[in-house]
């Protein structure tokens, strides 16, 4: 059935007064109702009012990656319906839409040139230009100088003139590029500019976030431990109340613990400081849930727990509550991204961390990192991203790769900075140069095997187009090669040029 899918559909079955009716997506309005027949792709982010079926992204055509989506559910663009026909309610606009989102950005990648291509076009150019001098001097001047034996000299200037004048350099850099970037686009990755790709493969320092990088971010409660006489019950819930509006994964984790909301949301004062925790004030009491530095800081008179879990402090100003331990797992992907990226040449590999050292020792033994350092606050990632810069001024680049909005002033004080993320940032999309929308790390690891695998096919295209126009040259002046030989070598050596650059897609995501 995938077959018969339309990949780029931009229209959609709409309800109005006379049923449903097909119009173009652009014209769609936040709530509007629409009908998902089967195996038609829906181009708008949306939420199932009614039916079930199975569905696969576009991004993704292996129908093991198909998922079951019931009323309620949220549907992003470019899902395409797989089973019975549902109807959903439209939750974006068309321009506001991931997809759409996703073009936009790609679209300004792919306009602007990397250096390599200008470089590339302006050596075309001046072979160009040689070629046409060097055929004016073959047909004209030497025919002229010669006696005037202009039939003699008329091939060999046409040989030279028809090599040098096709673009051989420029197009194959192009294909290269193109080829990288499609891979890129199939598996979410969006780079802002394509010149970065010439310098993924100088990475000589990479340095992780941890949490919700190196790790999977999904934290699931390992005890709870409430203060004498407060029950699990009455610390779950001031926790879940302070958290209820906060998207971070240890949020997360307590208001999944919570279950079913059952209290007013609204606060009268909300502040989440990054890297400590949130504060927020309902009913004229304050609630403070955090790590130590932010119970330090609200000069809150709490117990120190000590264990190897991420230890979540709950109070108020006046009561201590009591402490909840969250655990939280290595990215089953890690191990082998830090494995493949010390293979293609990366030489440290730092972990920076807000987690307490005991953790951040833990994690960084297991993955058999050289350096972490523990207990930063989101200002103290930069100061070390700076040190590291300053460290390896003259020693390849260095890369930071994070995942929250915490992690943006490291990820814009990097050579390159590279934002892990689940959707389409906004604000976050400015510090960073590389957004993955996977929580996969070894992405990194794939960015630099492509740029490796993207230089060495333009440096192998280059020797070939430089080899094939001397030989053709020298040939073409001892009067040893007719014009159809001439073409049929310049047609092998564009066949030969594709399949190098054909290459650069021959990465496998998950393989090296
Ligand atoms: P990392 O630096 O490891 O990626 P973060 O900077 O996201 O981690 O967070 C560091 C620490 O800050 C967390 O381990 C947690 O103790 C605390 N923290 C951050 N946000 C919250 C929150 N909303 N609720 C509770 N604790 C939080
Ligand atoms: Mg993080």
């Amino acid at each position: 059935m995938l077959r018969e899918v339309n990949y780029f559909s931009t229209r959609v079955h709409v309800r109005r007064d006379m049923g449903f009716e097909e119009i173009a997506a652009s014209e769609v309005v936040i709530g509007d109702e629409i009908e998902v027949r089967m195996g038609e792709l829906l181009p708008i982010d949306a939420t199932v009012l009614s039916g079930e079926t199975k569905m696969l992204h576009r991004s993704s055509l292996d129908e093991g990656s198909a998922f079951f989506v019931s009323s309620g559910d949220a549907v992003s663009s470019g899902s395409i319906n797989l089973g019975a026909p549902i109807r959903v309610l439209a939750s974006a606009d068309y321009n506001a839409s991931k997809t759409q989102k996703l073009y936009q950005r790609y679209k300004v990648t792919l306009q602007r040139k990397s250096s390599t291509e200008i470089v590339f076009d302006r050596i075309g150019k001046v072979f160009t230009v040689c070629g046409i001098i060097l055929s004016l001097v073959l047909g004209v001047l030497i025919p002229l100088l010669s006696g005037g034996d202009f039939l003699r000299w008329l091939s060999p200037a046409l040989i030279v003139l028809s090599i040098n004048c096709n673009d051989r350099f420029s197009t194959s850099v192009y294909y290269a590029y193109y080829c990288a970037i499609s891979m890129f686009a199939k598996i979410g990755i969006i780079i802002k500019n394509k010149s970065l790709l010439d310098n993924f493969y100088k990475i000589r320092h990479v340095v992780f976030d941890k949490t919700g990088t190196l790790t999977e971010g999904v934290f699931s409660i390992k005890e709870l431990v409430p203060h004498e006489g407060v029950t699990k019950e009455e610390m779950l819930r001031y926790a879940a109340m302070a958290e209820c509006r906060s998207d971070h994964p240890v949020a997360k984790a307590i208001l999944d613990a919570y279950g079913e909301i059952d209290f007013d949301k609204t606060v009268d004062h909300e502040l989440e400081v990054p890297g400590e925790g949130i504060c927020v004030a309902v009913r004229g009491e304050r609630i403070y849930v955090g790590n130590y530095h932010l119970m330090d800081r609200a000069g809150i008179r709490y117990l120190p727990y000590y264990s190897d879990g991420v230890v979540i402090y709950v109070a108020t100003e006046t009561k201590y509550y009591g402490c909840i331990v969250l655990k939280d797992e290595i990215h089953a992907s890690s191990f082998k991204t830090v494995d493949a990226l010390y293979k293609m040449g990366v030489t440290t590999i730092t972990m920076l961390t807000g987690d307490k050292k005991n953790n951040a020792e833990n994690t960084a033994a297991r993955l058999g990192l050289q350096r972490y350092f523990a207990e930063l606050l989101p200002e103290d990632k930069v100061k070390q991203m700076k040190h590291i810069m300053e460290k390896n001024r003259t020693g390849g680049y260095v890369a930071f790769v994070g995942d929250g909005i915490s992690d943006a002033p490291a990820l814009s004080a990097a050579d390159i900075g590279i934002a892990m993320l689940d959707d389409i940032p906004t604000d976050s999309a400015q510090s960073s140069d590389v957004i993955m929308l996977t929580n996969d790390p070894f992405g990194v690891a794939f960015l630099f095997g492509v740029s490796r695998k993207l230089h060495r096919s333009i440096f192998w295209n280059t020797v070939l187009v430089v080899a094939m126009k001397i030989l053709v040259l020298v040939l073409v002046i001892l009067g040893m090669l007719p014009l159809s030989l001439a073409v049929l070598m310049d047609g092998v050596c564009s066949l030969l040029m594709t399949a190098i650059s054909w290459n650069v897609c021959k990465i496998k995501w998950g393989k090296n």
